[in-house]
């Protein structure tokens, strides 16, 4: 039997582990990015924790706004599926769908299909030599040549600075919420009718909470969109689409790297123009005369008082809430990402805090890829959503492969 000291067995513990590749997120993106190295033969480390945008940030007794046949992970052989899921559990082909439904459905494709993930979080990534050290928060050290960021929305809630006046106790991002049950009997302002406000307000006033909703424009309410309703004649002005119905969001779909080869004036004219926050019309009724609605209205003061806070609108109308929750959705920003080491940050090409990826969805720094989100600007809207991750995750596993196979 060896002894070992205490300085040996932590120097044993720091080991540090080789992969081809390393995967930072283990969301539809991450997943199913791995799925389609590991088909490749690589030696694949993804980290983070399976699904949990959908299962700690986004409210319980949500529905997706995307269709269930638009929601698909992506594996190699299309074995996966969310219609072969659906079909397996006899849950309906239902739409909306519940997100209770996607999260079951993400699960078995993870627990099939990437079975290793590693729940860690990482803690920093740095470059040295041409190779990336990625320290985990439990103080394991793990290099690889190459490094997927598949992080999603996380880091990057945008919160408007005219909030900054007041403490945390008073107001928060949505992000933040799977329940509103600190909420019950008391009233909130939710500031911003995307859907994830819309949502947000059908839900927190089904728990009990009194709730009233702020749009900067007259909130914008989805047309109706069951595909089994559509007529020919719909479908012809405006074929099925994963994003949502029409010929642009289907050419996006059909033809998923053509959208990276305008200009970047017309990309962001475009992502500028054409989506504009929105919610799904099954929220309708679920809102109306139920949740205050006050349109084409910003906030002008907001006073901490009594515990809540006052809050005067633009147009002098004023309420007193218990608390505000911004759904204002995400922004992007890689200085944000603090888990990239200052020298790595410094290095990385970014424009307005967006990285700048190559046809491969690569940035400057070789082998270091982002994917989903990050990726929209320079790819276009279907990174936003998990449709995406169909034309996402081939791509960039046959550009790291073929680096795999190049630094032999
Ligand atoms: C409220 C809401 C509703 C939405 N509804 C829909 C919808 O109906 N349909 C649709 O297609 N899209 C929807 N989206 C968009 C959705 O975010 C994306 O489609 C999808 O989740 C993106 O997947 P992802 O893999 O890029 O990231 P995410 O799903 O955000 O996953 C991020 C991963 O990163 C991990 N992570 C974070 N930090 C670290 C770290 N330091 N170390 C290791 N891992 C880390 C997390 O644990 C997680 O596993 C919605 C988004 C929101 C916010």
């Amino acid at each position: 039997m060896s002894i070992i000291s205490n300085a040996q067995k932590e120097q044993q513990e720091k080991a540090v582990t080789q992969y081809d590749v390393v995967i930072v997120g283990a969301g539809p993106y991450g997943l199913s990015i791995a799925a389609h190295l590991l088909d490749k033969g690589l030696n694949v480390a993804i980290f983070g924790k399976p699904l949990e945008l959908w299962r700690e940030h986004m409210p319980r007794g949500m529905n997706l706004r995307s269709h269930w046949w638009a929601t698909n992970l992506s594996d190699p052989k299309q074995h996966y599926t969310f219609k072969r899921f659906l079909k397996l559990k006899g849950y309906s082909q239902e739409h909306p769908t519940p997100i209770e439904h996607f999260i079951e459905y993400a699960t078995w494709f993870q627990q099939n299909v990437v079975p290793n993930v590693d729940e860690t979080y990482v803690a920093s990534i740095e470059r040295n030599n041409g190779l990336y050290t990625v320290n985990l928060e439990d103080g394991r050290v793990v290099r690889t040549p190459s490094v997927v960021m598949a992080i999603g929305v996380y880091y990057f809630a945008n919160k408007p600075t005219e909030y900054d006046v007041l403490p945390p106790e008073l107001v928060s991002h949505s992000f933040e919420y799977a329940n509103f049950e600190r909420f019950k009997g008391k009233h909130i302002l939710i500031v911003g009718a995307g859907q994830s406000g819309v949502e947000n307000a059908a839900l927190a006033y089904e728990e009990g909470v009194e709730v009233s909703l702020l749009a900067r424009r007259p909130i914008l309410w989805l047309a109706p969109d069951r595909t089994d309703e559509r007529t020919l004649k719909q479908k012809i002005q405006a074929p099925n689409a994963g994003i949502a119905p029409g010929w642009a969001n289907w050419a996006l779909e059909a033809f998923p790297y053509l959208f990276y080869r305008l200009s970047q004036p017309a990309k962001d004219k475009y992502l500028r123009t054409h989506y504009n926050a929105a919610a799904s019309d099954w929220l309708f009724d679920r809102t109306k005369d139920k949740v205050h609605i006050y349109e084409q209205r910003t906030v002008t003061q907001l006073e901490p008082k009594d515990g809540g806070c006052d809050v005067t609108l633009s147009d002098g109308e004023n309420l007193h809430v218990d608390h505000i929750m911004l759904a204002t959705g995400y922004v992007v920003n890689v200085k944000k990402m603090t888990m990239l080491a200052p020298a790595l940050l410094e290095q990385l090409r970014a424009d307005n805090g967006i990285p700048q990826l190559n046809p491969w969805f690569e940035t400057n720094m070789p082998g270091l890829y982002f994917v989903g989100l990050s990726s929209i600007r320079g790819f276009g809207p279907l990174y936003r959503f998990v449709v995406g991750a169909k034309a996402a995750a081939p791509r960039v596993a046959s550009a790291i492969a073929r680096r795999a196979e190049r630094l032999k």
